[in-house]
């Protein structure tokens, strides 16, 4: 009994890694397509590989805005409503303010309400998670998985299709509109 609920759990691991096929109600099982936590394909703008970087996160001073450093590398919140993407609704792709890793695309932008950019869904593996208790309860905080920086926390209150919110510090974000090129990552 217990072998079997860890074989799940593992199955159920691999699943969310996008390393097993996911069977889909609405046809048969997918391999090819790059998947999500949720067994969603996200279009990857950029097929990016990258190793993380080991820069200190003082070594960043004077690459991003002062605002922008103490979000990224003090875990600093932005006021809600201040960040003009907010209300960017435009096709393309949110890279990471420091080091232009592409984390979102403009696909999965949902408006929440909040005051802060919000998606379903990061382009996968883009994105370190912790736990963090900052506030007397337990949140996860997630961050850029090149350069370290702190993005923001994601919820279980989103909308369909993956019920998650991504709630970003716009000013961590720097956006590429569709037909633009990305920027190279920067060291
Ligand atoms: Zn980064």
């Amino acid at each position: 009994m217990a072998a079997k609920l860890l074989l799940a759990a593992g199955a159920a691991a691999l699943a969310g890694a996008g390393l097993l096929a996911v069977k889909r109600p609405d046809g048969p099982a997918r391999q090819s397509q790059p998947l999500t936590s949720r067994g969603l394909p996200v279009q990857d703008p950029l097929n990016v590989t990258f190793t993380p970087l080991t820069k200190p996160k003082t070594a960043w001073q004077g690459q991003v805005s002062e605002e922008a450093y103490a979000v990224l590398f003090e875990e600093a919140t932005e006021r809600a409503g201040t960040c003009a993407l907010l209300h960017e609704k435009r096709e393309g792709t949110f890279v990471c303010a420091a080091c232009y890793l592409p984390l979102f695309v403009n696909k999965t932008k949902f408006e929440s309400g909040t005051g802060w950019p919000s998606f379903n869904e990061p382009i996968p593996g883009r994105l370190g998670f912790k736990t963090d208790y900052k506030i007397g309860y337990p949140r996860t905080e997630y961050h850029c998985a090149r350069c370290g920086g702190h993005q923001g926390h994601v919820f279980d209150d989103g909308p369909p299709p993956t019920g998650q919110r991504y709630c970003n510090n716009g000013v961590a974000l720097k956006f590429v509109p569709k037909g633009e090129a990305l920027p190279a990552l920067r060291d």
